[in-house]
Protein backbone atom coordinates (compact mmCIF):
# COMPACT_ATOMS: atom_id res chain seq x y z
CA UNK A 1 0.00 0.00 0.00
CA UNK A 2 3.03 2.68 0.85
CA UNK A 3 3.84 3.77 -2.39
CA UNK A 4 5.43 7.07 -1.04
CA UNK A 5 8.88 7.58 0.35
CA UNK A 6 8.67 7.43 4.06
CA UNK A 7 10.68 11.31 3.80
CA UNK A 8 7.14 11.92 1.27
CA UNK A 9 4.89 10.72 4.14
CA UNK A 10 6.62 12.76 6.96
CA UNK A 11 6.32 15.83 4.47
CA UNK A 12 2.39 14.90 4.13
CA UNK A 13 2.14 14.51 7.88
CA UNK A 14 3.71 17.95 8.62
CA UNK A 15 1.25 19.30 5.92
CA UNK A 16 -2.10 18.02 7.12
CA UNK A 17 -1.89 17.19 10.80
CA UNK A 18 -1.76 19.70 13.92
CA UNK A 19 1.44 19.78 15.39
CA UNK A 20 0.28 18.30 18.87
CA UNK A 21 3.61 16.04 19.01
CA UNK A 22 6.98 16.17 19.01
CA UNK A 23 7.67 13.22 16.40
CA UNK A 24 10.56 11.05 15.38
CA UNK A 25 11.61 11.23 11.77
CA UNK A 26 10.03 7.45 11.04
CA UNK A 27 6.73 6.13 10.03
CA UNK A 28 6.35 2.40 11.59
CA UNK A 29 4.26 0.53 9.28
CA UNK A 30 4.36 -3.04 10.65
CA UNK A 31 4.72 -4.75 14.26
CA UNK A 32 5.10 -8.36 15.71
CA UNK A 33 5.61 -8.90 19.46
CA UNK A 34 8.14 -6.46 20.74
CA UNK A 35 9.58 -5.63 17.23
CA UNK A 36 8.25 -2.74 15.26
CA UNK A 37 9.26 -2.08 11.16
CA UNK A 38 9.53 1.13 9.45
CA UNK A 39 8.38 1.77 6.29
CA UNK A 40 11.48 1.39 4.37
CA UNK A 41 11.68 -2.11 6.46
CA UNK A 42 14.19 -1.30 9.47
CA UNK A 43 13.55 -2.98 12.52
CA UNK A 44 13.20 -1.67 16.02
CA UNK A 45 13.06 -3.02 19.15
CA UNK A 46 10.20 -1.44 20.66
CA UNK A 47 11.06 -0.42 24.35
CA UNK A 48 8.19 2.32 24.48
CA UNK A 49 5.50 -0.54 23.89
CA UNK A 50 2.85 2.83 23.00
CA UNK A 51 3.17 4.13 26.17
CA UNK A 52 2.00 1.17 28.27
CA UNK A 53 -0.67 -0.01 26.09
CA UNK A 54 0.94 -2.86 24.18
CA UNK A 55 1.43 -5.13 27.27
CA UNK A 56 0.56 -8.25 25.00
CA UNK A 57 3.22 -6.74 22.14
CA UNK A 58 2.03 -6.26 18.71
CA UNK A 59 -0.33 -7.85 16.93
CA UNK A 60 -0.70 -11.03 19.32
CA UNK A 61 -2.66 -13.55 18.00
CA UNK A 62 -5.60 -13.59 20.67
CA UNK A 63 -5.81 -9.66 20.14
CA UNK A 64 -6.02 -10.65 15.99
CA UNK A 65 -8.41 -13.56 16.43
CA UNK A 66 -10.88 -11.18 18.53
CA UNK A 67 -10.92 -8.73 16.58
CA UNK A 68 -11.60 -10.59 13.78
CA UNK A 69 -14.41 -12.84 15.18
CA UNK A 70 -15.86 -9.67 16.83
CA UNK A 71 -15.75 -7.97 13.58
CA UNK A 72 -18.05 -10.16 11.38
CA UNK A 73 -20.31 -10.55 14.28
CA UNK A 74 -21.13 -6.88 15.75
CA UNK A 75 -19.10 -3.95 15.85
CA UNK A 76 -21.12 -1.25 17.25
CA UNK A 77 -24.66 -1.07 18.57
CA UNK A 78 -26.44 1.77 21.25
CA UNK A 79 -25.42 1.54 25.19
CA UNK A 80 -29.56 1.43 24.84
CA UNK A 81 -29.51 -2.14 24.94
CA UNK A 82 -27.07 -4.63 26.77
CA UNK A 83 -24.26 -5.29 25.15
CA UNK A 84 -22.87 -9.05 25.78
CA UNK A 85 -18.74 -8.55 25.76
CA UNK A 86 -19.14 -5.72 27.59
CA UNK A 87 -20.72 -7.63 30.80
CA UNK A 88 -17.93 -10.37 30.44
CA UNK A 89 -15.50 -7.87 30.51
CA UNK A 90 -17.17 -5.67 33.46
CA UNK A 91 -17.77 -8.88 35.32
CA UNK A 92 -13.48 -10.19 34.73
CA UNK A 93 -12.10 -6.71 36.24
CA UNK A 94 -14.50 -6.88 39.21
CA UNK A 95 -13.76 -10.36 39.69
CA UNK A 96 -9.90 -9.11 39.71
CA UNK A 97 -9.69 -6.19 41.83
CA UNK A 98 -11.93 -4.57 44.32
CA UNK A 99 -14.21 -3.14 42.34
CA UNK A 100 -18.38 -4.32 42.27
CA UNK A 101 -19.15 -2.23 39.24
CA UNK A 102 -17.24 -0.80 35.91
CA UNK A 103 -18.26 1.89 33.63
CA UNK A 104 -16.50 2.02 30.04
CA UNK A 105 -15.69 5.38 28.38
CA UNK A 106 -12.84 5.69 25.58
CA UNK A 107 -9.68 6.72 26.74
CA UNK A 108 -7.38 7.19 30.01
CA UNK A 109 -9.09 11.22 30.14
CA UNK A 110 -12.45 9.87 30.24
CA UNK A 111 -12.14 7.90 32.35
CA UNK A 112 -10.69 10.41 34.51
CA UNK A 113 -13.44 12.58 33.82
CA UNK A 114 -16.01 9.96 34.72
CA UNK A 115 -14.55 9.06 38.04
CA UNK A 116 -14.60 13.09 38.91
CA UNK A 117 -17.95 13.44 38.06
CA UNK A 118 -18.76 10.54 39.85
CA UNK A 119 -16.90 11.65 42.78
CA UNK A 120 -18.36 14.79 42.86
CA UNK A 121 -22.06 13.34 42.71
CA UNK A 122 -21.29 11.17 45.61
CA UNK A 123 -20.00 13.82 47.97
CA UNK A 124 -22.61 15.57 47.11
CA UNK A 125 -25.09 13.71 47.58
CA UNK A 126 -23.57 11.84 50.72
CA UNK A 127 -22.46 14.69 52.23
CA UNK A 128 -23.49 18.00 51.32
CA UNK A 129 -23.65 20.32 48.09
CA UNK A 130 -20.37 22.21 49.23
CA UNK A 131 -17.99 19.18 49.03
CA UNK A 132 -16.60 19.00 45.43
CA UNK A 133 -12.75 19.52 45.83
CA UNK A 134 -10.59 16.98 44.81
CA UNK A 135 -7.00 17.00 45.99
CA UNK A 136 -4.27 15.77 43.33
CA UNK A 137 -0.17 16.28 43.37
CA UNK A 138 1.69 17.76 41.68
CA UNK A 139 3.88 16.27 38.55
CA UNK A 140 0.82 14.04 38.28
CA UNK A 141 -0.74 13.07 34.94
CA UNK A 142 -4.07 12.56 34.86
CA UNK A 143 -5.13 13.67 31.07
CA UNK A 144 -5.48 16.67 28.96
CA UNK A 145 -9.46 17.37 28.59
CA UNK A 146 -10.38 20.31 30.52
CA UNK A 147 -11.57 18.31 34.08
CA UNK A 148 -8.44 15.82 33.44
CA UNK A 149 -6.03 18.88 32.75
CA UNK A 150 -7.49 20.61 36.00
CA UNK A 151 -6.58 17.72 38.12
CA UNK A 152 -3.14 17.01 36.71
CA UNK A 153 -0.67 19.25 38.75
CA UNK A 154 1.77 20.24 36.29
CA UNK A 155 1.90 23.89 34.71
CA UNK A 156 2.86 23.08 31.72
CA UNK A 157 0.50 21.15 30.53
CA UNK A 158 -2.40 23.68 32.09
CA UNK A 159 -0.35 26.80 30.67
CA UNK A 160 -2.61 28.77 27.74
CA UNK A 161 -6.29 26.88 28.52
CA UNK A 162 -6.75 28.95 31.91
CA UNK A 163 -9.20 29.54 33.33
CA UNK A 164 -9.01 26.16 34.76
CA UNK A 165 -12.19 24.45 36.49
CA UNK A 166 -12.50 25.10 40.06
CA UNK A 167 -12.47 22.30 43.08
CA UNK A 168 -8.95 20.90 42.61
CA UNK A 169 -5.96 21.54 44.80
CA UNK A 170 -2.10 20.36 44.96
CA UNK A 171 -0.29 18.95 47.03
CA UNK A 172 3.71 17.34 46.70
CA UNK A 173 3.34 13.59 45.84
CA UNK A 174 4.59 11.39 48.22
CA UNK A 175 4.48 13.37 51.40
CA UNK A 176 1.78 12.09 53.64
CA UNK A 177 1.73 15.01 55.73
CA UNK A 178 1.00 17.35 53.30
CA UNK A 179 -2.01 15.55 51.65
CA UNK A 180 -3.17 15.50 55.90
CA UNK A 181 -3.06 19.28 55.74
CA UNK A 182 -5.46 19.58 52.80
CA UNK A 183 -8.20 17.80 53.66
CA UNK A 184 -10.98 19.84 54.72
CA UNK A 185 -14.54 19.64 55.08
CA UNK A 186 -14.77 20.26 50.84
CA UNK A 187 -12.96 17.20 49.86
CA UNK A 188 -14.98 15.03 48.02
CA UNK A 189 -11.96 12.77 46.95
CA UNK A 190 -8.22 12.27 46.99
CA UNK A 191 -7.15 11.47 43.12
CA UNK A 192 -3.17 10.00 42.69
CA UNK A 193 -1.27 7.55 40.51
CA UNK A 194 0.21 4.33 42.72
CA UNK A 195 3.51 5.36 41.08
CA UNK A 196 3.78 8.85 38.89
CA UNK A 197 4.40 7.80 35.44
CA UNK A 198 4.36 10.76 32.98
CA UNK A 199 5.68 13.03 36.25
CA UNK A 200 8.95 10.37 35.88
CA UNK A 201 8.14 7.10 37.00
CA UNK A 202 8.32 7.98 41.18
CA UNK A 203 7.44 4.61 43.21
CA UNK A 204 6.19 6.06 46.61
CA UNK A 205 6.93 4.99 49.95
CA UNK A 206 4.82 1.76 51.06
CA UNK A 207 3.09 3.98 53.52
CA UNK A 208 1.93 6.18 51.00
CA UNK A 209 -1.03 4.54 49.70
CA UNK A 210 -2.20 3.21 52.64
CA UNK A 211 -1.41 6.41 54.09
CA UNK A 212 -4.03 7.95 52.00
CA UNK A 213 -7.14 5.16 52.65
CA UNK A 214 -6.68 5.97 55.89
CA UNK A 215 -7.06 9.75 55.36
CA UNK A 216 -10.01 8.90 53.14
CA UNK A 217 -11.55 6.75 55.52
CA UNK A 218 -10.86 9.20 58.64
CA UNK A 219 -12.56 11.84 56.42
CA UNK A 220 -15.06 10.41 54.52
CA UNK A 221 -13.93 10.96 51.19
CA UNK A 222 -13.17 8.90 48.18
CA UNK A 223 -10.31 7.63 47.07
CA UNK A 224 -9.69 7.31 43.46
CA UNK A 225 -6.51 5.60 42.08
CA UNK A 226 -5.57 6.42 38.51
CA UNK A 227 -3.80 3.15 37.14
CA UNK A 228 -3.81 4.29 33.43
CA UNK A 229 -0.33 3.56 33.27
CA UNK A 230 0.18 1.04 36.26
CA UNK A 231 -2.79 -1.22 35.86
CA UNK A 232 -2.75 -4.22 33.44
CA UNK A 233 -0.01 -5.61 34.57
CA UNK A 234 3.00 -3.39 34.49
CA UNK A 235 4.26 -3.23 37.18
CA UNK A 236 4.31 -6.90 38.50
CA UNK A 237 0.43 -6.43 39.85
CA UNK A 238 -2.57 -6.75 37.87
CA UNK A 239 -3.24 -3.50 39.26
CA UNK A 240 -0.95 -1.70 41.46
CA UNK A 241 -2.26 -0.63 44.13
CA UNK A 242 -2.39 -4.32 44.94
CA UNK A 243 1.49 -3.70 46.41
CA UNK A 244 0.18 -2.36 48.67
CA UNK A 245 -2.77 -3.53 50.06
CA UNK A 246 -4.69 -0.31 49.69
CA UNK A 247 -7.81 -0.63 48.24
CA UNK A 248 -9.20 2.66 46.33
CA UNK A 249 -13.00 3.39 46.36
CA UNK A 250 -12.85 3.95 42.43
CA UNK A 251 -9.71 3.10 39.86
CA UNK A 252 -9.76 3.85 36.35
CA UNK A 253 -8.03 2.33 33.66
CA UNK A 254 -7.29 2.36 29.69
CA UNK A 255 -3.67 2.26 27.84
CA UNK A 256 -2.79 -1.78 28.62
CA UNK A 257 -6.56 -2.44 28.79
CA UNK A 258 -7.81 -2.89 25.10
CA UNK A 259 -4.81 -4.86 23.55
CA UNK A 260 -4.31 -1.78 21.56
CA UNK A 261 -7.56 -0.80 21.09
CA UNK A 262 -9.11 2.79 22.47
CA UNK A 263 -10.91 1.79 25.68
CA UNK A 264 -10.94 3.16 29.13
CA UNK A 265 -12.94 2.11 32.13
CA UNK A 266 -13.62 3.59 35.37
CA UNK A 267 -14.33 1.18 38.39
CA UNK A 268 -15.52 1.23 41.76
CA UNK A 269 -17.23 0.28 44.96
CA UNK A 270 -20.81 -0.62 44.94
CA UNK A 271 -21.54 2.34 47.06
CA UNK A 272 -20.25 4.70 45.63
CA UNK A 273 -21.11 2.98 41.99
CA UNK A 274 -24.38 3.87 43.24
CA UNK A 275 -24.69 7.33 42.63
CA UNK A 276 -24.59 7.01 38.75
CA UNK A 277 -28.37 6.38 37.44
CA UNK A 278 -29.65 6.33 34.39
CA UNK A 279 -28.54 10.34 32.46
CA UNK A 280 -26.06 11.15 34.97
CA UNK A 281 -23.08 10.16 32.36
CA UNK A 282 -22.93 8.07 29.15
CA UNK A 283 -20.88 8.08 26.12
CA UNK A 284 -21.79 6.68 22.21
CA UNK A 285 -19.02 4.63 21.91
CA UNK A 286 -18.37 3.34 25.64
CA UNK A 287 -17.99 -0.22 26.00
CA UNK A 288 -18.73 -1.11 22.46
CA UNK A 289 -19.11 -5.16 21.71
CA UNK A 290 -16.08 -4.58 19.44
CA UNK A 291 -13.80 -2.96 21.73
CA UNK A 292 -14.72 -5.00 25.17
CA UNK A 293 -14.72 -7.82 22.75
CA UNK A 294 -10.75 -7.22 22.30
CA UNK A 295 -10.30 -6.08 25.62
CA UNK A 296 -11.64 -9.35 27.33
CA UNK A 297 -9.71 -11.60 25.23
CA UNK A 298 -6.22 -9.30 25.89
CA UNK A 299 -7.18 -9.35 29.72
CA UNK A 300 -7.46 -13.47 29.17
CA UNK A 301 -4.34 -13.78 27.76
CA UNK A 302 -2.33 -11.62 29.90
CA UNK A 303 -3.82 -13.99 33.28
CA UNK A 304 -3.11 -17.03 31.46
CA UNK A 305 0.34 -15.96 30.24
CA UNK A 306 0.96 -14.78 33.71
CA UNK A 307 2.06 -11.61 32.14
CA UNK A 308 2.10 -9.26 35.61
CA UNK A 309 4.47 -12.00 37.03
CA UNK A 310 6.87 -11.71 33.88
CA UNK A 311 6.82 -7.85 34.19
CA UNK A 312 8.16 -9.02 38.09
CA UNK A 313 10.66 -11.21 36.52
CA UNK A 314 11.85 -8.88 33.54
CA UNK A 315 11.73 -6.07 35.16
CA UNK A 316 14.06 -7.02 37.92
CA UNK A 317 16.44 -8.41 34.95
CA UNK A 318 16.25 -5.18 33.41
CA UNK A 319 16.68 -3.15 36.35
CA UNK A 320 19.88 -5.27 37.33
CA UNK A 321 21.43 -4.70 33.87
CA UNK A 322 20.77 -0.93 34.12
CA UNK A 323 22.40 -0.92 37.99
CA UNK A 324 25.42 -2.74 35.86
CA UNK A 325 25.65 0.47 33.31
CA UNK A 326 25.42 3.07 35.93
CA UNK A 327 28.34 1.26 37.45
CA UNK A 328 30.76 2.07 34.87
CA UNK A 329 28.71 5.59 33.68
CA UNK A 330 29.03 7.97 36.01
CA UNK A 331 26.13 10.03 34.21
CA UNK A 332 23.60 7.61 35.22
CA UNK A 333 22.59 8.74 38.42
CA UNK A 334 19.41 5.94 39.39
CA UNK A 335 17.80 3.61 38.28
CA UNK A 336 13.99 3.63 39.26
CA UNK A 337 10.62 1.56 38.44
CA UNK A 338 8.69 -1.01 39.73
CA UNK A 339 8.18 -4.10 36.93
CA UNK A 340 8.35 -3.35 33.66
CA UNK A 341 7.70 0.59 34.42
CA UNK A 342 11.11 1.67 34.91
CA UNK A 343 13.46 4.94 34.54
CA UNK A 344 17.02 5.98 34.21
CA UNK A 345 18.06 9.62 35.58
CA UNK A 346 20.80 10.84 33.93
CA UNK A 347 23.23 14.28 33.75
CA UNK A 348 22.87 13.80 29.84
CA UNK A 349 20.78 14.81 27.49
CA UNK A 350 18.11 12.25 27.65
CA UNK A 351 16.31 13.41 24.69
CA UNK A 352 19.62 13.25 22.50
CA UNK A 353 20.37 9.81 24.08
CA UNK A 354 16.73 8.66 22.45
CA UNK A 355 17.44 9.50 19.28
CA UNK A 356 20.22 8.38 18.90
CA UNK A 357 18.57 4.60 20.44
CA UNK A 358 16.04 4.90 17.31
CA UNK A 359 19.15 5.37 15.06
CA UNK A 360 20.40 2.05 16.37
CA UNK A 361 16.90 -0.02 16.24
CA UNK A 362 15.63 0.69 20.09
CA UNK A 363 12.52 2.51 20.69
CA UNK A 364 13.18 4.40 23.96
CA UNK A 365 11.46 7.54 25.88
CA UNK A 366 12.52 10.52 27.49
CA UNK A 367 10.41 10.79 30.16
CA UNK A 368 11.71 14.16 31.04
CA UNK A 369 14.92 16.29 29.68
CA UNK A 370 17.25 14.05 31.81
CA UNK A 371 15.86 10.67 32.43
CA UNK A 372 14.83 7.27 29.85
CA UNK A 373 11.80 5.32 30.27
CA UNK A 374 11.59 1.76 29.49
CA UNK A 375 8.45 -0.21 29.13
CA UNK A 376 8.60 -3.10 26.87
CA UNK A 377 5.90 -5.28 26.16
CA UNK A 378 5.71 -7.10 29.27
CA UNK A 379 5.92 -10.46 26.87
CA UNK A 380 9.87 -9.36 26.33
CA UNK A 381 12.42 -11.86 26.75
CA UNK A 382 15.51 -11.94 28.26
CA UNK A 383 17.09 -11.84 24.86
CA UNK A 384 15.27 -8.53 23.72
CA UNK A 385 16.79 -6.89 27.34
CA UNK A 386 19.95 -7.89 26.28
CA UNK A 387 19.71 -6.29 23.22
CA UNK A 388 18.50 -3.31 24.63
CA UNK A 389 21.02 -2.78 27.20
CA UNK A 390 24.11 -3.24 24.56
CA UNK A 391 22.51 -1.08 21.95
CA UNK A 392 22.32 1.48 24.85
CA UNK A 393 26.02 0.60 26.19
CA UNK A 394 27.37 1.92 22.92
CA UNK A 395 25.30 4.71 22.95
CA UNK A 396 26.08 5.55 26.13
CA UNK A 397 30.01 5.23 24.57
CA UNK A 398 29.41 7.96 22.40
CA UNK A 399 28.74 10.44 24.87
CA UNK A 400 31.49 12.48 25.74
CA UNK A 401 33.61 11.45 28.79
C1 LIG B 1 -1.87 8.31 29.64
C2 LIG B 1 -2.43 8.67 30.96
C3 LIG B 1 -3.65 9.37 31.08
C4 LIG B 1 -4.41 9.88 29.88
O1 LIG B 1 -4.86 8.88 29.04
P1 LIG B 1 -5.39 9.25 27.55
O2 LIG B 1 -5.91 7.95 27.03
O3 LIG B 1 -4.22 9.78 26.80
O4 LIG B 1 -6.45 10.26 27.72
C5 LIG B 1 -4.15 9.62 32.34
N1 LIG B 1 -3.47 9.21 33.44
C6 LIG B 1 -2.30 8.54 33.36
C7 LIG B 1 -1.62 8.09 34.62
C8 LIG B 1 -1.73 8.28 32.13
O5 LIG B 1 -0.54 7.65 32.06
Amino acid sequence: MTMASMEELIRESQRYLMNTYARFPVVIEKGEGVRVWDTEGKEYLDFVAGIAVNNLGHCHPKVVGAIKEQAEKLIHISNLYHIEPQIRLAKLLCQRSFAKKAFFCNSGAEANEAAIKLARKYAKERWSSDRYEIITTYNSFHGRTLGSLAATGQEKYQHGFEPLIPGFKYVPYNDLRAMERAVDAHTAAILVEPIQGEGGVYVPGDDYLPGIRRLCDEAGALFILDEIQTGMGRTGKLFAYQHWGASPDIMTLAKGLGGGLPIGAMLAREEVAEHFTPGSHGSTFGGTPFVTAVAFAALSALLEENLPERAVKMGGYLMAKLEELKGRYPFVKEIRGKGLLVAAELEADAKALVRRCLEKGLLLNAVSDKALRFMPPLIVTEADVDRAITMLDEVFQEMPK
